[in-house]
């Protein structure tokens, strides 16, 4: 219900934990008061544990979901990125509106669970499975707009501009040809999307990379926007590095540093592979990146500098992206494990010298306003004017069971597994209760439609 009255014994509030925390939900869903130091007013609900706010899934390709954990066996020589993309391919193509909407739902209930509480889809599946245009072009961004309003957690859609096979291929592949757009076709979906007047819907736009998209296409892009975000994959892979280089004798983001330009509207997916020359230029020109550990981990990808991006003060998101898993603690637990492996160090991302000593604080304190800007958001948090998301931390749970208060962000992070989020309120409204989403069980259908989508593959 809007308008409601909460009453936390704790809320991380600008980077820390406070006591005794009362916070309103005015009508339009936003925060119209959070104070600490109050005791619980009479009419106000008294929450379960302390208080977090939701994070922001910053990059997700929603109908990977479905492929999950069947891409995990070895059957030639080598497989690599490459050959992972063959295979997700196959999914790609036969997907239908309503499965997408069913694995979207499970989804969607699993990043609520997971702590998130918007998600920004970079979503390049526009048409039919033959190529052709859907009478609505926007027919699969409703598939993932209604699984989002069914499960009530907030969406950004980012339509995709997706041209070309690579940057000496001028055209797509068969295999691509559900992705077809141009900057017009991109620029329309986007205008669809912000007219829809849905409640929990944003809009920007996304643009696959550089090897997929055209200079003109991009500069026409970013130049018919105003302030909305725009996304791109950038330095995944090696290879698409190496290709750029040949192609424009730069580097991706290098390119993108000379030629977009950068603004705070780009967010950089990725940004694996990049030089210290790179990541100045990235914080110099208010872009922020988003990393995606997990994937990048089961794809091997490579590690990203993140002592570089932390230093440079760049804004950093994370995003679940091919949704091996689906929960921010892990992604922020492999965000500084990649690291602790390479340099043989413990608490990598910590700054004890600005302060900041505790490693998932300072990671989820970047990752919070980072989100937030990725997906649209002026503001974002457990602050007036943002919108009215919060995390109740089950301190029941085993791996939270008998930390202290202000060693809770610590152990949810570092303590695994677990299920650490008891309720989640997104705009006002609880999505999740006790562990259980509030909409209808999403289950079923995601197993129908899962048992249809490999029974033909
Ligand atoms: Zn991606």
């Amino acid at each position: 219900m809007n308008g409601d009255l909460f009453w936390a014994p704790r809320a991380w509030i600008d980077g820390r934990w406070a006591e005794s925390v009362v916070l309103r939900a005015g009508d339009d869903g936003s925060w119209a008061d959070v104070q600490a130091g109050l005791t619980a007013p009479p009419q106000a609900q008294v929450l379960a544990g302390a208080v977090l706010p939701g994070l922001v899934d910053a990059h997700s390709h929603a109908f990977q979901r479905a492929f999950a954990g069947l891409s995990e066996r070895r059957e030639s020589e080598s497989d690599d990125f490459w050959s992972w993309r063959d295979r997700m391919y196959r999914v790609a193509l036969r997907i239908t509106p309503e499965q997408l909407r069913a694995v979207a739902a499970m989804l969607y209930v699993e990043l609520l669970r997971g702590g998130y509480t918007q998600v920004c889809e970079f979503h390049y599946l526009q048409h039919a499975p033959d190529g052709r245009p859907y009478p609505d072009p926007l027919t699969l961004s409703w598939a993932l707009a209604d699984a989002a309003a069914d499960v009530g957690i907030g969406l950004t859609m980012l339509p995709v501009l997706y041209q070309r096979a690579g940057f000496a291929q001028p055209v797509l592949r068969e295999d691509q040809r559900r992705f077809a757009t141009d900057a017009d076709a991109v620029l329309a979906l986007h205008r669809g999307l912000q007219r829809s007047g849905r409640p929990l819907l944003k809009a920007g736009v996304a643009i696959h990379s550089l090897r997929a998209a055209a200079p003109a296409s991009i500069a026409q892009l970013h130049g018919s926007l105003g302030d909305v975000p725009i996304h791109i994959h950038v330095a995944e892979q090696m290879a698409e590095v190496d290709d750029c280089l040949r192609s424009t004798g730069l580097r991706p983001i290098e390119w993108l540093a000379r030629h977009a330009p950068l603004d705070a509207r780009w967010q950089l997916v990725h940004a694996t592979h990049s030089t210290p020359q790179e990541i100045d230029a990235v914080g110099r020109s208010g872009a922020g990146v988003v990393i995606c550990p997990s994937t990048e981990g089961n794809l091997g990808d490579g590690l990203a500098d993140l002592p570089g991006w932390l230093q440079a003060g760049v804004p950093m998101a994370i995003g679940s992206d091919s949704h091996v898993t689906r929960a921010w603690p892990e992604e922020l637990r492999w965000l500084e494990y990649g690291q602790r492996l390479l340099h043989r160090q413990r608490n990598v991302s910590a700054a004890p010298a600005e302060g900041q000593p505790a490693t998932a604080a300072r990671l989820f304190g970047r990752a919070l306003g980072a989100g937030g800007t990725a997906a649209g958001f002026k503001s974002w948090g457990l602050q007036v004017g943002a919108r009215a998301d919060l995390l109740v931390l089950d301190t029941q749970d085993a791996a939270l069971l008998g930390i202290p208060a202000e060693r809770l962000l610590d152990a949810l992070v570092f303590s695994s597994p677990g299920q650490p989020f008891r309720d989640v309120l997104v705009a006002g409204r609880w999505a999740l209760r006790a562990h259980r989403p509030v909409a209808a069980d999403p289950g079923p259908a995601f197993a129908a439609a899962m048992q249809t989508l490999w029974s033909s593959a």
